[in-house]
């Protein structure tokens, strides 16, 4: 079907203009239904149900970043709404286009501008799918060491929005850790950069201003990011654990005095369920895999204080084949058969806090859920980045037929309460509602509760660069 109203086209007609024709918009109803969907699982519940989604009236795909200032000049002017769209591989429904408008999509934006050898930097266009600049990376020796199991399907620009993370995190860093500077693209057109380096006295860092703003505050149109050497040795250990205290504390004890790039500890529902069908690991209790990387010399130290460390708080050792294996089945556990689906309905409630706090969080989660909900819902952990201060749960709600809700209104009222009633717990002892997954439409109703008085700050900057509410409505909080 096709929308033949007057301003709508002229709307079309200055949108394909900005981006050098008609190629790169589109109205078409097929097109408009493919943006209405991401990894958001009411999103796609509601898809399943045959529900009409949320559609843009306008689908835009900039080339360039003066081409992304002339949509937004557009949006502007009109008052209307943009999302810019990366991978859609978000799983909090931040890119949806909840109130119609203009979609842009930024995968055209791919390009590699400079690999710096002397700094061991890349930058690129931030529509680039991530895995592309990593083999860019690779193809000189080096990697960005930024390798989230969403590598070959989110881009640059989500993962920067959504404050992502990767599975090396615990000697690499976040992908905030990693980034150096961004281009950025204001509400008015504005082209600006952050400075070029992130550690300075000028002021506070523009980069955390717009890191973990999901397309609210500004569009990110570059970024730089460091590169590392390829580590002369990446070794593997693996341990089980008969509590997830230990688990924890170990956890703590190592991260205080080594850097694993991996560090993943699994409680005793997800080691005997996913843990057991990818590694066929039998046994009862709490499974620990974690690597140790770099020049081979520090390996060797590094992994000897590890093992001290895990007989201290009493783990069994299970030596290196278990931690290979999980490295090499790391995207299977997202496979169909393995990864959770509809008609299951699922999500992932990853927080972090304090190590004092995070065992509590634990209990307290799944507490709220089985007393509200008895053996209805299942509940399942593991903690997959660390800190040297305390570390992060990705847990996750499972429900089975025949206990999801057919009717979309009822299933809807359901995952909603369940969310509330997981996150809740989580903020009441200390965590905070999101790790790495973003905000986006799903926890924009918590974020004043978790922020308090606090938002304001983040309601003057949404204020101050956004002054006609345009960029990304409803998600975030703003
Ligand atoms: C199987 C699977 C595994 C996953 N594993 C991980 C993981 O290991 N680590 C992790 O962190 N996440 C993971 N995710 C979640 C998700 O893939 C990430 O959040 C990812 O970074 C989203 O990127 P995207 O390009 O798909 O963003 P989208 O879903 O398209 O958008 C996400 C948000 O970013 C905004 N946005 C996108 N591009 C820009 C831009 N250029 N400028 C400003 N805002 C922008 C959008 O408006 C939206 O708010 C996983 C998801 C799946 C489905």
């Amino acid at each position: 079907m096709k929308l033949k109203a007057f301003m709508p086209g002229m709307i079309l007609d200055e949108l394909a203009d900005a981006v050098g024709g008609y190629d790169n918009v589109s109205m078409e109803m097929s097109d408009r239904a493919t943006y209405g969907v991401d990894y958001f699982w009411l999103s796609r519940m509601w898809q399943d149900r045959g529900e009409v989604p949320p559609m843009p009236d306008w689908i835009v795909r900039p080339g360039a970043t003066e081409e992304v200032s002339k949509i937004l000049k557009i949006a502007n002017y009109y008052k209307i709404p943009l999302h810019t769209w990366g991978g859609g591989s978000g799983s909090q429904g931040g890119a949806l286009p909840m109130s119609g408008g203009i979609l842009m999509d930024m995968k055209r934006m791919c390009k590699l501008i400079e690999i710096d050898e002397i700094s061991r930097t890349i930058t690129a266009e931030a529509g680039m799918i991530f895995q592309q600049l990593e083999w860019y990376a690779n193809e000189k020796g080096y990697s960005c060491q930024h390798i989230p199991s969403c590598l070959t399907c989110g881009t640059i620009g989500g993962a920067l929005a959504h404050r992502g993370i990767g599975i090396m995190s615990g000697k690499y860093g976040k992908i905030d850790d990693q980034c150096l500077s961004m281009e950025v693209v204001l509400s008015n057109g504005d082209i600006i950069n952050t400075l070029p380096v992130p550690k300075h006295a000028a002021g506070p860092d523009l980069n955390q201003i717009f890191i973990g703003s999901e397309g609210t505050l500004g569009v990110i149109t570059k970024a730089t990011f460091k590169l590392f050497e390829q580590p002369e040795e990446r070794r593997f250990h693996a341990f089980l654990f008969p509590d997830k205290n230990s688990g924890y504390m170990a956890g703590r004890d190592i991260m205080q005095k080594v850097k694993p790039s991996i560090l993943r500890f699994y409680d005793e529902a997800e080691t005997t369920s996913i843990i057991k069908k990818i590694i066929g690991f039998e046994k009862k209790g709490c499974f620990m895999n974690l690597a140790v990387e770099g020049i081979k010399r520090i390996v060797d130290i590094e992994m000897e204080i590890i093992l001290e460390i895990a007989e201290k708080w009493g783990a069994e050792d299970l030596g290196s084949d278990y931690g290979e294996k999980w490295f090499k089945n790391r995207i299977t556990f997202f496979y169909p058969g393995h990864i959770m689906d509809i008609p299951q309905m699922f999500g992932t409630m990853d927080t972090v806090a304090t190590y004092a706090n995070v065992e509590k969080i634990y209990l307290a989660m799944k507490k709220a859920i089985y007393d509200k909900y008895g053996d209805k819902v299942r509940y399942i952990s593991h903690s997959s980045h660390w800190y040297e201060w305390g570390c992060m749960n990705y847990t996750r709600f499972i429900v089975d037929p025949p206990n999801v809700p057919q009717d979309p209104e009822e299933a809807r009222r359901l995952h909603n309460e369940i969310w509330n009633i997981g996150v809740r717990a989580a903020m009441a002892n200390g965590g905070v509602i999101n790790d790495h997954h973003g905000i986006g439409l799903k926890l924009s109703r918590l974020m004043k509760e978790q922020y308090g008085p606090a938002m304001q700050v983040m309601e003057a900057l949404k204020n101050q660069l956004d002054p006609n509410g345009i960029m990304n409505p409803y998600k975030l909080g703003l």
